[in-house]
């Protein structure tokens, strides 16, 4: 399990947050949003592993039996509220998209029986924008009201889907995007090879969860590859229709293709004109691209983003996907022709 204390510069408020639990003052509730990635769940589950560690600190020591229990997530003081993993028989097979008031009112009872291990109990409630507003109301009751040494521990992508009453009952903590620097440090801890690790790095763009993906996924590698080499470098106008045919069957990866051009030439314009503070390294990019980045003004990104919106349109309103496909290639081709 990853730590807490690997979140210390990733989370707001985490160093003062592990000394009030070490103090034993910690706010019952705790609220943890930020983007999907940033590692909201395997710091909520640090956290309530810390809770309930019996070991020394630093906590969680990861060697006692409720270290070992948490590892399983199968702690007897720990109560999981998931979508589609429901606490009550009566919820099985429905509701696969949420967590519901039957969770929340099974989660109640449980916290209010007496017989804890420990003297703590915690409460993980994952994407609690799940909680349609009916469960959000039965949680806030008891988050008005807790039962004593309960702890409530929520993560959220999206604030605007929780009651606000919810959310001020909660000790807020943002998390931020992970620097490159960092995603590459971990990866590399994690027993990746560097170039792989800094290549994962660099495409997830922030998200650790989206780089520990991305280095197992083999496949992605490939087809971004076969994206590039197709679409961005034809050698000459009499290779596109070559190349045209061999995707015109492939309308269903459509989507895939067009997100991952929009990733790489959103990045490339960061580069272009330097908001990024780091780099990209050289090898990302073929010659003629990287001489594009140097001189490309807005209005050729632009250009670029427009024609890959009106691919995207033309695709899903059934225009035929070839042309689609020769369009895009040919502004490709324009593009780096005039930079
Ligand atoms: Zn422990």
């Amino acid at each position: 399990m990853i730590g807490p204390d690997q979140f210390l510069s990733q989370a707001e408020g985490l160093g003062a947050l592990m000394e009030q639990m070490r103090e034993d003052r910690m706010n019952h509730a705790l609220l943890i949003t930020g983007e999907a990635g940033t590692g909201k769940w395997t710091l909520a589950r640090g956290l309530a592993a810390a809770l309930l560690c019996a070991g020394d600190e630093p906590r969680p020591c990861g060697k006692c039996r409720a270290c070992l229990q948490m590892e399983e997530m199968a702690h007897p003081d720990l109560v999981v509220l998931e979508r589609g993993k429901h606490l009550t028989r009566d919820d099985e097979g429905k509701a696969k998209n949420a967590i519901t008031i039957g969770d929340v009112r099974e989660m109640i009872r449980l916290t209010a029986q007496h017989g804890m291990e420990g003297d703590r109990r915690v409460v993980l409630i994952r994407h609690g924008e799940d909680m349609r507003t009916e469960a959000q109301n039965a949680l806030l009751k008891t988050l008005e009201e807790p039962p004593e040494g309960t702890f409530f521990l929520m993560t959220a992508r999206r604030t605007e889907a929780l009651l606000p009453t919810i959310i001020s009952r909660c000790r807020p903590m943002k998390m931020r995007l992970w620097t490159e620097a960092k995603i590459e440090k971990i990866l590399r801890d994690r027993g990746t090879a560097d170039d792989q690790a800094s290549r994962a790095a660099r495409e997830a763009e922030g998200s650790l969860g989206e780089a520990i993906r991305l280095t197992e996924d083999e496949g992605y590698w490939a087809f971004r590859a076969e994206v590039i080499r197709d679409w961005m470098e034809c050698p000459s106008r009499s290779d596109i229709i070559r190349i045209s045919n061999k995707w015109k069957d492939r309308k269903d990866e459509g989507e895939a293709v067009f997100a991952l051009l929009e990733k790489i030439f959103s990045r490339m314009m960061r580069r272009s004109f330097q908001v990024s503070g780091k780099a990209d390294s050289a090898a990302e990019f073929s010659a003629q691209w990287q001489s594009f980045a140097r001189n490309a003004a807005p209005g050729d990104y632009a250009r670029i983003f427009d024609g890959i919106a009106l691919a995207r349109k033309r695709t899903v309103s059934n225009v035929s996907f070839q042309a689609a496909v020769e369009q895009l290639i040919l502004l490709f081709m324009e593009a780096v022709h005039t930079r």
